[in-house]
C-alpha cells in the first residue's frame, strides 16, 4: 500500500516544496507576485528557476516546457532540455530566470483567428505563477499564457484569468459593503466532473470513425440497449478499476485531488469527480485528468473516449463545471448564513447570477458550442440548448414570497424578510437527480451542466466569472449610492426576482412542453452551434467584455471565427471520413454480401426453388448499395462546394444545413444494411461488440 500522503503532489513544485527550497526572502517575494498579481523580480526568478531545476533534477527530469492552452482543443509543449555546453566538451544543467518567465514561441502554427500577422508570427508564453509548475515524464512543465507580441491573448488562460480578477474586484465591492473589510481576495471555486468512455483498443483500432474523429460515424443500434443495463453506479469491473486505481495515483502525484470515480449511464461510460479548487487551477487540473486518462488506458490496453457523443442512441459525455466564489478565509458565498445579515448577502450574491445567467444566456450558450456537443445538447439526456436555472423548490418559494411582498405593499404579508428571518440550509433537492437543467443551484454552489466532455472549462468560466461580475458591479455602483442600505437591498434582490424569474424552471427540461413555455418566455433557443457562435460578437457582448477587459473587441472577434473554423473543420473531417469509409469498405462489403445472394439464387434455379427471402434481400441490398454510392457522391460534391466559401460563418453555416443532414441521411441506409448483415461480413466490430465485451 503505497502512502498517499506522501505521493499526493510529489510531482508538483507546490508550496510547500518552495517553503523547503526556497530562501525565506525570495519565497515571501514570490508569494506577493502570487497573491497580489505583482510582477516577478528577475532576481527572485532566477533563484526560483535554480530551485525548481534542482527539484526538478531530482525526480528525474532532463528538459523543462512551458505547456500552455492554445485555441486548439488540446494543450501545447515544446521540450527543451536543461543542457548547456561547457567550454572543456562537456554540459552542466542549467536554467535560467528568464527562461522561468518568458519562452518565445513561433504562433505560426496555432490558431489565432487574424490577430497575428504571418510576418510577426512570433507570440511570447509567460510563466502564470499563481499555477504550479510538475514534471510529467522527464520533463518540467511549467505552466503559462500564450499571448502575442502585441499583447493579444492566443490562448484560453489569458482571459480566465482576468476574468477572475474581475470577479475578485467586484465581490469585494459588495463584501465590504456588508461591513466585511478584512476579506482580501474573493475566488471562483469549481469542480469539473469528467465523463469518458473506455474501450477496448483491439475494437478502436479496426474503426477509422473513432480514430479520425472519436466518434462512431456509423452503428446500427445493438439488441441491448442502456435503458436496461443498469450501469449507473454498477459493480466497477476489474480490468476498468485497474485503470481508475491507476489513474488516481498518476493524478495525486500531480496534485489532482481525484476524488469520486463511478459507472455512468451508457455502457462502457464512466465519471471521475475532483475536489473543488481556484478555477485555474481547476482548469489545468481538467486538461491533465484528460491527457492522463488517455495515457493509461493506454497502458491498459484501453482507449479513452472524449467525445461528446462516440456512440449514436446511447448517453452522451458532458462536463459538469461546479462553480461557486469562496473568500480567503474560506467562506463559501453560495451558502446561507446562520445569520438574518449573511442571508440577505447570500440573497443578492444569488439574485446576481440569477440576472447574470438570463441577461446573458446567450453568451453562456455559446461558451458551450462545438460541432461535438451539438450531438448531445437537447438529446433526452442532456440538457436543453436552452438555459434556464434550477433553484429547486424551496428556494423557488423564497423569492416568491420575497417578491409579493412589494408586489402586493404590505396586502399580503411576505413569509420571509430580507435581513430579518434566517433561511434554511438547502440540500440537493432530489428533484434535481434527473439532470434536466443546464445550470442549477445545488444547496450552496451552481452546477453549469451544458459543457460537453472535451471542452475546456476555461472558456465556460471565463463566462461566467465575467457576467457575475458584470451583475455585481451594477449592484456594487447602486448599493454604493444608496442613502437607505437596507431599503436598496431589498429593493434590488425583489428588483432582480422580478426582472429575471422568466430564466428560473424547476421542471422537465427534456419535455416538449418546455420548449413551448421557453419560447413565450422569450428565452434564447439556439440548437445548434453556428447559431450559437455569433452571439460572441453581439453589440450587448462586446459592451461586457470590452468593459471588464476580459478581450479586445478584436479578440472577440478572432475567437469567433476561430470557432467558426474549427466547427467546419470537425465536421469536415467527419465527412471525408465517411466518404473513406462507405467507399473503401461498406460498399465493397455490401456488393460482396449482394454477390452471395445472387450465387445462391443462382445455384438453386438448378433445383427450382423460389428463395423468396434471398431474392428480398437482394432487391433491399441493390436498393441501398444505390442509395449509400449516390449518398456518398452527393457528400463529395458538397465537400468541394464548400472549398469556394471562404468566410468563416457561410463555411460554418454551409456544414451545418447542408453536409450534415447528407451525412446523417447516408448513416440511415448504412446502418440498415449493418443490420441486415451477415456479421462476418460487415468491415468493422458493431456497437455490442464494443460496449458490452468487458
Ligand atoms: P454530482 O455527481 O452529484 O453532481 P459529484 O460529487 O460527482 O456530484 O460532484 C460534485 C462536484 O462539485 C465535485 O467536484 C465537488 O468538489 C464540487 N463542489 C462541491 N462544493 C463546491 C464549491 N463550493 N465550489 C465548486 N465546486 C464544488
Ligand atoms: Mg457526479
Amino acid at each position: 500500500m503505497t502512502d498517499i500522503p506522501e505521493l499526493f503532489g510529489s510531482l508538483v513544485f507546490n508550496d510547500e516544496v518552495m517553503k523547503e527550497r526556497l530562501d525565506l526572502n525570495i519565497y515571501n517575494s514570490l508569494h506577493d507576485t502570487i497573491e497580489e498579481g505583482r510582477p516577478l523580480d528577475i532576481t527572485v526568478a532566477n533563484s526560483v528557476a535554480a530551485a525548481m531545476k534542482n527539484w526538478a533534477i531530482e525526480k528525474g527530469a532532463t528538459h523543462f516546457t512551458h505547456w500552455f492552452q492554445p485555441m486548439t482543443g488540446i494543450t501545447a509543449e515544446k521540450h527543451d532540455s536543461f543542457i548547456s555546453p561547457t567550454k572543456n566538451g562537456g554540459v552542466i544543467m542549467e536554467f535560467s530566470g528568464k527562461e522561468l518567465i518568458k519562452g518565445e514561441s513561433d504562433a505560426s502554427s496555432f490558431p489565432s483567428g487574424g490577430l497575428r500577422a504571418t510576418f510577426e508570427a512570433r507570440g511570447y508564453t509567460a510563466w502564470d505563477p499563481t499555477s504550479y509548475a510538475f514534471i510529467k515524464g522527464t520533463s518540467l512543465y511549467i505552466p503559462t499564457v500564450f499571448c502575442s507580441w502585441g499583447g493579444e491573448a492566443l490562448d484560453k488562460k489569458t482571459p480566465l484569468l482576468r476574468s477572475m480578477e474581475r470577479l475578485c474586484t467586484e465581490s469585494l465591492r459588495i463584501l465590504k459593503l456588508f461591513g466585511n473589510t478584512s476579506v482580501k481576495r474573493v475566488i471562483a471555486t469549481v469542480g469539473a466532473e469528467q465523463e469518458y468512455f473506455l474501450i477496448d483498443r483491439e475494437m478502436y483500432d479496426k474503426r477509422k470513425d473513432l480514430i479520425f474523429t472519436g466518434r462512431t460515424l456509423f452503428g446500427a443500434k445493438p439488441p441491448k440497449g442502456q435503458s436496461v443495463e443498469h450501469h449507473y453506479y454498477g459493480a466497477i469491473k476489474p480490468r476498468i478499476a485497474a485503470f481508475m486505481n491507476e489513474l488516481d495515483k498518476e493524478l495525486w502525484k500531480l496534485g489532482v485531488l481525484a476524488k469520486t470515480k463511478h459507472n455512468e449511464a451508457a455502457p462502457a461510460q464512466h465519471e471521475l469527480a475532483p475536489i473543488f479548487t481556484i478555477v485555474n487551477t481547476a482548469t489545468d487540473h481538467n486538461q491533465l485528468i484528460m491527457e492522463t486518462m488517455k495515457t493509461v488506458a493506454d497502458r491498459h490496453g484501453l482507449v479513452c473516449l472524449l467525445h461528446e457523443k462516440p456512440f449514436e442512441g446511447m448517453n452522451g459525455s458532458g462536463k459538469h463545471i461546479n462553480w461557486s466564489l469562496s473568500t480567503d478565509k474560506g467562506e463559501n458565498l453560495f451558502a446561507p448564513g446562520d445569520s438574518p445579515e449573511s442571508n440577505a448577502q447570500f440573497l443578492l450574491f444569488l439574485c446576481a447570477v440569477i440576472s447574470a445567467v438570463d441577461e446573458y444566456q446567450d453568451v453562456l450558450r455559446a461558451s458551450v458550442a462545438s460541432a461535438g456537443n451539438d450531438n448531445r445538447l437537447g438529446s433526452s439526456e442532456a440538457p436543453p440548448a436552452i438555459v434556464s436555472i434550477f433553484l429547486g423548490d424551496e428556494l423557488t418559494d423564497i423569492l416568491d414570497a420575497l417578491e409579493k411582498k412589494e408586489t402586493y405593499g404590505g396586502k399580503e404579508k411576505s413569509e420571509v424578510e430580507i435581513g430579518v428571518d434566517i433561511l434554511p440550509h438547502f440540500t440537493k433537492d432530489v428533484s434535481d437527480r434527473n439532470r434536466t437543467s443546464p445550470f442549477a443551484f445545488t444547496g450552496n454552489k451552481w452546477e453549469f451542466r451544458m459543457p460537453g466532455s472535451s471542452l475546456s472549462i476555461a472558456g465556460p468560466s471565463t463566462v461566467i466569472n465575467t457576467i457575475v461580475a458584470e451583475e455585481l458591479s451594477i449592484i456594487a455602483s447602486e448599493l454604493e449610492k444608496a442613502e437607505d442600505f437596507n431599503y436598496s437591498l431589498g429593493h434590488i434582490i425583489r428588483r432582480a426576482i422580478r426582472r429575471h424569474r422568466r430564466i428560473i424552471f424547476n421542471g422537465d427540461g427534456y419535455s416538449d412542453e418546455w420548449k413551448t413555455e421557453a419560447k413565450k418566455r422569450g428565452l434564447t433557443d439556439n440548437a445548434s452551434a453556428v447559431d450559437a457562435l455569433p452571439a460572441f460578437v453581439n453589440d450587448k457582448n462586446i459592451a461586457l467584455f470590452t468593459k471588464h477587459r476580459i478581450y479586445s473587441e478584436k479578440e472577440v472577434h478572432s475567437r469567433l471565427d476561430i470557432l467558426l473554423g474549427t466547427y467546419t473543420d470537425t465536421v469536415l473531417i467527419e465527412a471525408q471520413t465517411m466518404l473513406e469509409m462507405v467507399r473503401k469498405d461498406i460498399y465493397p462489403s455490401v456488393t460482396k454480401y449482394l454477390k452471395e445472394l445472387c450465387e445462391t439464387v443462382k445455384l438453386a434455379e438448378n433445383y427450382t426453388a423460389m428463395l423468396k427471402s434471398e431474392k428480398d434481400m437482394i432487391s433491399m441490398y441493390s436498393c441501398g448499395a444505390d442509395s449509400i454510392y449516390e449518398g456518398a457522391c452527393e457528400l463529395e460534391t458538397k465537400i468541394n462546394t464548400l472549398k469556394s466559401i471562404s468566410d468563416a460563418y457561410g463555411r460554418a453555416e454551409f456544414t451545418a444545413n447542408s453536409i450534415l443532414p447528407t451525412m446523417k441521411k447516408l448513416r440511415i441506409v448504412a446502418d440498415s444494411l449493418e443490420a441486415h448483415c451477415p456479421k462476418n461480413l460487415w468491415p468493422y466490430p458493431d456497437y455490442g461488440d464494443i460496449l458490452f465485451n468487458f
